[in-house]
């Protein structure tokens, strides 16, 4: 394995296709930000256009987007941490395994990877998007971690480059994933307490949508059938977002209650 301070680089039998900078977009300063970029991905690209192409958006670009390396990368990623995981946790069965890897897979802890590798930086949007916010919105933000994977790997052609760089950025995540609470998400969590206790299972309502697409914020609502427990209202980028939020106060919330419920 080489020392962590030395970014691995594509292997001399890579398929040598490198952009130079002429043909990257231009007046863009994206050569100068991709050495900052290679110190905190811990890889040296040697085709450059895979990176510039990673981190462009649609907004950008609406063909020569991060989408298909983006579904590259997500499939590696999949395989990169399920190995990882099996290794890792040789006692836990196959549904606490696939709940492990579903933690570490989403948007949540992808942004967290996004903000560790400073990503935010280095995103190629259109001035729409930017305006709008897109370079700290999490959905792009994650799948930026994805598409720079399927780079890498199409780069190194490297299987074992790309699993030592997923597993560096991930850090003492995977170690860490084995806390129950970060095991499941807020409903899940929400429905498995309220099942425990025989209560009915919460309700979620989507009040409203804010905005237009793609800026649109939904607003959900969340019940629950027991008594003094008020609706909780939250919003989010998606609806799922928005019920994970809810479900989240709701869950805080039913801890504060007194322990004598009662149904509505
Ligand atoms: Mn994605």
């Amino acid at each position: 394995m080489k020392s962590t301070s030395q970014p691995y680089k594509a292997l001399p039998t890579a398929k040598k296709n490198s952009a130079t900078m002429e043909t990257l977009p231009k007046g863009s300063d994206f050569v100068q930000r991709l050495a900052v970029l290679t110190r905190k991905l811990g890889y040296e690209f040697s085709d450059l256009s895979l990176p510039n192409l990673a981190l462009t958006h649609r907004s950008f670009d609406s063909k020569k987007n991060y989408e298909r390396l983006e579904f590259l990368g997500d499939a590696l990623l999949g395989m990169i941490i399920g190995e990882a995981l099996y290794h890792r946790y040789p006692n836990q069965n196959e549904g606490r395994l696939t709940r492990m890897r579903a933690t570490l897979v989403r948007q949540e802890s992808l942004v967290t990877i996004a903000q560790g590798l400073e990503l935010s930086n280095h995103l190629i949007l259109g001035i729409g998007e930017r305006k709008g916010g897109g370079r700290n919105r999490a959905s792009i933000l994650a799948d930026a971690v994805e598409s720079l994977i399927g780079a890498i790997y199409l780069d190194s052609q490297d299987m074992e480059i790309t699993r030592h760089c997923v597993l560096a950025w991930y850090g003492d995540l995977i170690d860490n994933v084995n806390d129950q609470k970060a095991l499941k998400d807020a409903k899940s969590r929400l429905q498995e307490w309220l099942q425990s206790k025989q209560f009915d299972l919460p309700h979620y309502e989507l009040v409203e949508t804010r905005g237009n697409a793609p800026y649109q914020i939904f607003v959900v609502r969340c019940q629950v059938n027991i008594n003094n427990c008020p609706d909780i209202t939250e919003s989010g980028e998606s609806r799922r977002i928005a019920e994970q939020k809810a479900a989240e106060l709701m869950i805080n919330q039913l801890h504060k209650l007194p322990a004598a419920f009662k149904k509505r």
